[in-house]
């Protein structure tokens, strides 16, 4: 391709909210346009490079025996209705309605439409396992679109579902889609992670996330030093951590003005292990909202996910110092002896003893604050893992790293075909609701998310399978014949030989801008057709490490080829 026939709109104007390099650069670079809050649109650049991604993820799906379908990116919100989701997926869910008054979403997900295709069409046993995916837009009215594609509204996604007729066979496809996952993101060229995930409200025995390793990245993931574990911070676990504290009686002791856990440590001389954390927060459900108090160890934080999950709501929202007062908690000096709100503790305080807890009154705690005398206790995993913190598996140490979500996969059970209904007859011809998983891979996110990991601050470094061009001909001074006509040879020669190849051919645009272009825009290799010529060289430049040889004309191919190879 010729440059100069290229729609590349470079520019040295970065928008103001874009703090990512990805974002920056894909902008600059004239890859992306933004025509809206999270909205974008790819200019011939960009689109080379979400088609060669969209292509690897396509190959290995039909590798792994998917079949490609689409989705109406349209549905009806009646769809929505039979899975309930109408009701649980709040604000992300676009609703419009059409000119004789009916109700649609913009698919942010496409469960119910895989369900509504598949029922009443695959009735027996014998016709499964049947996994059917698309690579097709997706919205979702995120609160806080940014980061460019990243976390956009609109964005391209490959979202798989699979159908089974027991558990053991979901299980079968879910090590697959692992598997074919891993294929993906090493053919992207990219530094990647498993991680054990969060399943939320959608359940399930399994979930995992891949994420990209980079420390832009959203997701916070728990690693461990010395063996394989891997799992976002939503869904981490520690080895838990034993304290004996002594069993004393119960007592109440004055302390004024001791409300964070620091002023407790001190004035009483206790360590934060003993003391109990009272986070205090609004849980909102489907059908309403109510004050909740999560009681942690002094020397924990509390995870939003986790204590989320604890209570089956859709949201966790902070309250105001009015609403905590109505519901008669007193902030500070919150604790679980006699308290009157719904609480929950986490599980590594199960029946503890000696504890240090707020007494519900002003300026006064309690220690040796006792759970084991407590009834129905509520206990779940509420803490969020610190770096340093034991591995559960192998006692090695914990430590964080950052991660952008590329992909998420989910054993999902009979949670949609039951809610709509779709079911199979089985060996003894019993009707049974279908076992699904749902596999889904970010494509136009990973556009971001590889530039993320391959960046410098001149701007884009493509890896080899998601380059728009393996190499650039930059010619010099394309005013001069000589050097035009060489750059031509070669162009032919390395297009024949099967490289992608750009060949910079403009002739208003100095040496200089054509080379900062090519450092914005990230082709792996530049040749660069100029002074030297005289001698019988060109000179071949590495994006990645900006080095520079020569290379005698007649080896130039030979050269590339080696590289590239
Ligand atoms: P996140 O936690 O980042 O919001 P999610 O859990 O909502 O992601 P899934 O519903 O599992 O995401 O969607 C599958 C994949 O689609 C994600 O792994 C991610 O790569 C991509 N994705 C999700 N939301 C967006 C978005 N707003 N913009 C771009 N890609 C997205
Ligand atoms: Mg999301």
């Amino acid at each position: 391709m010729k440059f100069s026939r290229l729609f590349i709109p470079t520019t040295k104007e970065t928008p103001n909210d874009a703090t990512l390099a990805s974002h920056q650069f894909l902008i600059r670079g004239g890859f992306i346009s933004q025509t809206g809050a999270g909205i974008y649109d790819f200019m011939p650049l960009g689109k080379i490079v979400l088609d060669k991604i969209r292509n690897i993820v396509k190959e290995e799906m039909d590798n792994a025996g998917a079949n490609e379908v689409q989705f109406g990116f349209v549905t009806p919100l009646s769809l929505w209705e039979e899975s309930g989701r109408a009701t649980t997926m709040g604000n992300e869910l676009l609703r419009f309605k059409d000119r004789k008054n009916a109700s649609y979403v913009l698919s942010p997900t496409n469960e119910e439409s895989v369900v509504n295709m598949v029922k009443n069409r695959v009735n027996s046993y014998k016709d499964l396992p049947l996994n059917l995916y698309q690579i097709n837009t997706k919205f979702r009215d995120e609160a806080r679109p940014r980061f460019g594609l990243m976390r956009g509204r609109e964005f391209l996604m490959k979202d798989a579902y699979s159908f089974h007729s027991n558990e053991d066979d979901l299980v079968r496809e879910f090590n697959l889609m692992e598997d074919t996952y891993k294929k993906i993101y090493t053919r992207l060229g990219l530094d990647f992670r498993v991680v054990e995930a969060d399943s939320g409200a959608i359940g399930g025995s399994g979930s995992k996330e891949f994420h990209i390793i980079a420390s832009s990245g959203e997701d916070t993931i728990v690693v461990c030093d010395s063996c394989s574990y891997a799992a976002n911070i939503e869904a981490a676990k520690r080895a838990v951590k034993e304290y004996n504290f002594g069993n004393a009686s119960l007592e109440k002791i004055k302390t004024p003005n001791c409300k964070t856990i620091e002023e407790v440590e001190s004035f009483l001389k206790v360590s934060k292990e003993q003391t109990v954390k009272a986070v205090i927060k609004k849980a909102i459900f489907e059908d309403g909202s109510k004050i909740v108090v999560f009681f942690i160890r002094g020397s924990d934080e509390l995870e939003e996910t986790k204590a989320t999950n604890s209570l089956n709501a859709l949201e966790l929202i902070d309250v105001s110092e009015d609403e905590i007062k109505e519901a008669g908690v007193v902030a500070g000096y919150c604790g679980f002896v006699n308290l009157d709100v719904n609480f929950v503790v986490d599980n590594e305080l199960k029946d503890s003893f000696g504890l240090v807890c707020g007494a519900n009154e002003e300026n006064y705690h309690f220690i040796n604050a006792d759970l084991r005398t407590l009834k129905d206790v509520k206990y779940f995993d509420l803490v969020a893992v610190q770096e340093g913190d034991s591995c559960s598996c192998c006692s090695g140490k914990l430590s964080y790293t950052k991660g952008i979500e590329a992909g998420h996969i989910f054993q999902l059970g009979t949670k949609y075909s039951s809610a709509m209904n779709a079911n199979f007859l089985d060996e003894n011809g019993k009707a049974k609701p279908f076992v699904m998983g749902c596999y889904g891979v970010g494509v136009s996110r990973l556009v971001a998310a590889v530039i993320e990991q391959n960046h410098d601050e001149k701007g884009c470094i493509w890896t080899r399978e998601t380059a728009p061009f393996m190499v650039d001909i930059i010619v010099s001074n394309s005013k001069k014949e000589e050097e035009s006509k060489i750059a031509d040879e070669l162009y032919n020669k390395l297009k024949e030989a099967g490289v992608s190849t750009i060949l910079d051919d403009r002739v208003n645009a100095r040496f200089g801008f054509k080379m900062g272009d090519f450092e914005l825009l990230g082709f792996p290799y530049a040749l660069v057709i100029g002074k030297k010529l005289e001698e019988g060289l060109v000179e071949v430049v590495d994006r990645k490490t900006l080095e520079k040889i020569d290379v005698k004309l007649e080896n130039v191919l030979e050269k590339i080829l080696e590289l590239i190879k």
